[in-house]
């Protein structure tokens, strides 16, 4: 064999194993986003009632008054899930009034940071610049940045999502070289609209995400869980568990419902119910 070829076949037969590699590090996740809602009250019933499974990374990320007590009701009812912040700042310490620092989520117990949310671009006016530091920052504190991007309807009419989604991914990622993050695509017109992507479309659009993360990341891209987001609920969930690029959900409205989050949980959970 002319020893081209053979060198051809051998980076072929390397890239492969090292997709594959990666892909095996890929993790599962069933993410809770309770936005403005629910009491110290709510949330303790809510716990109580939820089920939750060992075999799939359940998080919650709730309002930041209500992480601390959450911290102590997972611990006392031994739940296995992990908490999240919602927002987290770029700066260390200081004059932000209304803002919350890595060091406090940490402080409470959070393993994770929602970064980018739609709802903060759109009301607070965050920026990918803004959000580049906020990721750049939650990396540096050891917190797992759970990125969402996600184009409006007026962008996805004017054919705009892969632009758009590539213009978030290298904004909000510029000089970082980790894969220990989670990305999150949630389409802004499926969000609470009860309108979820189909299965297909959000297939089609994660790959194009993982083909953008190769070319900020390179092979480790294989590694980093891509969630679905908008409208998941447990009739829907099924659909996005089988495609191969859809490695778990962010969910809103359903999560609030411990028997509904619990459907949703199951749907992406690998073993038998620990009911
Ligand atoms: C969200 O806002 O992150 C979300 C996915 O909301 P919903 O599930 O209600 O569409």
């Amino acid at each position: 064999m002319e020893p081209s070829i053979e060198n051809y076949i051998k980076n072929l037969v390397r890239d492969a194993i090292l997709n594959l590699q990666f892909q095996n590090d890929r993790q599962t996740y069933v993410i809770a986003n309770w936005k403005m809602n629910k009491t110290i009250a709510e949330a303790s019933e809510f716990f109580q009632n939820l089920n939750g499974r060992q075999d799939v990374n359940i998080v919650v990320c709730p309002p930041a008054p209500l992480l601390y007590p959450i911290q102590l009701i997972i611990e006392q009812f031994k739940k296995p899930i992990g908490l999240g912040g919602q927002n987290v700042h770029w700066e260390e310490k200081g004059a932000y009034t209304g803002e919350i620092s890595t060091e406090m989520l940490k402080d409470v117990g959070c393993e994770y940071a929602i970064i980018g949310h739609s709802e903060r671009r759109q009301y607070f006016l965050e920026d990918d610049a803004a959000i580049n530091g906020k990721v750049k920052k939650a990396l540096k504190a050891g917190l797992i940045p759970i990125l969402c991007v996600g184009e409006t309807l007026e962008e996805k009419n004017l054919l705009q999502t892969e632009q758009v989604l590539s213009r978030q991914l290298f904004g909000a990622l510029k000089d970082i070289e980790t894969s220990q993050l989670i990305i999150a695509y949630e389409p802004v017109w499926a969000i609470g609209s009860g309108q979820s992507a189909t299965a297909d479309l959000a297939e089609q659009t994660h790959a194009y995400i993982r083909s953008v993360l190769e070319r900020v990341l390179g092979k480790r891209a294989e590694s980093i869980s891509i969630l679905y987001g908008g409208s998941v609920n447990g009739e829907n969930a099924a659909d996005y568990s089988r495609m191969p690029n859809i490695d778990g959900v962010l969910v809103g409205g359903a999560s609030l419902n411990a028997a509904s989050f619990d459907e949703i949980i199951d749907v992406f959970a690998k073993g038998e119910p620990n009911k």
